[in-house]
């Protein structure tokens, strides 16, 4: 390998970058990965989807029991928040996993290099004083919490989403700035356990990208469960005296100023790629206007040698997404043809219901051409119904002519798990009418989207 200490070295061990190490090594190439923090995983399993996934899931628990749902089915429970104790289980799945990346970086043999790396030269990186020299760099370093002009995040009153999975006790008023992804799944654990919370969102709907149907419904059920929206409305400014803040709001359109106070505020308003003190001006690599690493097909920037993928790039910041073109990158590097069809990539929201969805949106499926819509109802699925999870629906979008699903929707308990199936059906280029036909199981909440691709048709038997 000449003077090369490696094949391949990946800068960042998040869902992207430990993926495309593990595959890289599987390939037979020498491969090391840099990480800043102290443990492996990146904002996935420190920081994001797993320690969120565990406060929502315990929190439903003690939801379902304080709101009547287990009474309901004949379990009378009173439950008592033992908050320690629901922070050491996140922590111990955070553990758990982080702990699961060291153990397959050296089942595989993959080096973990500890520390910040930076460019010296397009095949060079310094990591902690010391110099390694790879044929292939990749850049898989992320993204971090977009901060709003003026505020600053303590990570006590003014909380982002690190410090949302750690407040010490439930906050009695809980102000969320921004109606995305983060301040819907933050914001429903905190409600579930008793804050009040309200979601300032700048636009007309929350959850911005996501059908405009099921963005109506994702309020209406949220607004059910207790919390309040404030929706098209912005949050110009906060100001903190001791423990509690005070809000400045303003209608987006323009109007009249209003204050709210809270005793946590949760900024939730986005995420931007992580691309300072990496040394690209070293590599005459310049991030594009949204602060992002421009790739081709392949995910080659434009320096020979140096590849990105992830949140650093354009595209959904999403975990799947990051995992997908980690294995993509890994095969190109290897000369292998690494393909991620980005038009296939799911997106959850793991509330209660979840929200799901995978392709285009109505709107976006109309500009392309005439299409048809089959719509089912989860009050109409024997399962749903039988489980007390009335809620939400499964919309799929069909082009009129060739019948092709362009894109599939779900509000459903269990909208996360029911997704995957849109998606192979998608990929594999599947029309409704394929879908009507495939046999699900009964009783399912899947058989929804049997029910709606037959809807597509106008032949849903159980509306
Ligand atoms: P990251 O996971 O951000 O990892 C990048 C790593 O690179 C970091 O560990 C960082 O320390 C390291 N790094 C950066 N610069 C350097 C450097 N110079 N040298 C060495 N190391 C460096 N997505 C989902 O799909 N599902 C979810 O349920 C979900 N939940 C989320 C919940 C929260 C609260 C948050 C914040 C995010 C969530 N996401 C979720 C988004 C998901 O975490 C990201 O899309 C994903 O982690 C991106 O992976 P990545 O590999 O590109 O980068
Ligand atoms: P987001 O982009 O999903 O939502 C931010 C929201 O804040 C937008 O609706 C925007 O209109 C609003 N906003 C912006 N400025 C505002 C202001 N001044 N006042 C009021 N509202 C304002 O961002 P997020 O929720 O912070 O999430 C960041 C990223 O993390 C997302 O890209 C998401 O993909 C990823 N993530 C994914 C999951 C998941 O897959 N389940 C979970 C958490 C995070």
């Amino acid at each position: 390998m000449a003077d090369y200490d490696y094949d391949v070295l990946i800068i960042g061990s998040g869902p992207g970058g430990y993926v495309a190490a593990i595959r890289a090594a599987q390939l037979g190439l020498k491969t090391a990965c840099v990480e800043g923090r102290e443990t492996l995983g990146g904002t996935c399993l420190n920081v994001g989807c797993i320690p969120s996934k565990a406060l929502l899931h315990a929190s439903e628990y003690f939801d379902a029991a304080a709101n009547g749902t287990m009474a309901k089915m004949g379990v009378e429970v009173t439950p008592k928040l033992n908050l320690p104790a629901m922070h050491a289980q996140r922590l111990d799945a955070v553990a758990q996993l982080t702990g699961g990346i060291a153990f397959l970086f050296k089942k595989n043999k993959v080096d973990w290099l500890k520390g910040y790396a930076k460019f010296t030269s397009a095949d060079t990186v310094e990591v902690v004083g010391k110099s390694f020299r790879a044929k292939n760099i990749v850049i898989a370093t992320g993204s971090s919490v977009t901060p709003l002009p003026g505020v600053t995040v303590d990570q006590k009153v003014v909380v982002d989403s690190t410090g949302a999975l750690e407040l010490p006790k439930v906050p009695k008023r809980m102000v969320v700035i921004g109606g995305g992804v983060i301040g819907l799944e933050l914001g429903s654990v905190w409600r579930r356990l008793g804050a009040e919370v309200i979601v300032v969102e700048f636009l007309d709907q929350l959850l911005p990208g996501m059908d405009m149907d099921i963005r109506k419904e994702a309020a209406k059920i949220f607004k059910k469960q207790g919390m309040t929206l404030r929706l098209g409305t912005k949050v110009t400014g906060v100001s903190v005296k001791g423990s509690k803040a005070t809000l400045t709001l303003e209608p987006s359109a323009g109007g009249a100023m209003e204050t709210l106070e809270a005793d946590c505020v949760l900024v939730s308003i986005g995420r931007r790629p992580n691309t300072e003190g990496l040394g690209l001006d070293a590599i005459g690599l310049a991030p594009n206007a949204r602060g992002q690493i421009e790739i081709d097909h392949d995910f080659r920037t434009s320096v020979p040698g140096v590849w990105a993928i992830g949140d650093v790039v354009p595209g959904p910041m999403l975990a799947h997404k990051a995992e997908d073109e980690g294995i993509a990158v890994a095969e190109n590097i290897a000369g292998l043809t690494g393909i991620v069809n980005h038009a296939v990539i799911p997106g959850v929201v793991y509330t209660w219901p979840e929200i799901a969805g995978v392709g285009l949106t109505e709107d976006q499926a109309k500009e392309l051409g005439e299409i048809k819509v089959g719509k089912f109802p989860m009050l109409a699925n024997s399962r749903a119904k039988t489980n007390h999870e009335p809620d939400g629906f499964v919309k799929i979008i069909a082009d009129a002519r060739t019948d092709k699903v362009l894109g599939v929707w779900a509000i459903a308990s269990v909208a996360g798990t029911m997704i995957a199936e849109a998606c192979v059906a998608m990929e594999f280029g599947a029309t409704s009418e394929d879908i009507a036909y495939t046999s699900h199981a009964h009783p399912t909440h899947s058989e929804a989207i049997k029910e709606a691709a037959m809807g597509v048709m106008g032949k849903a038997i159980h509306i």
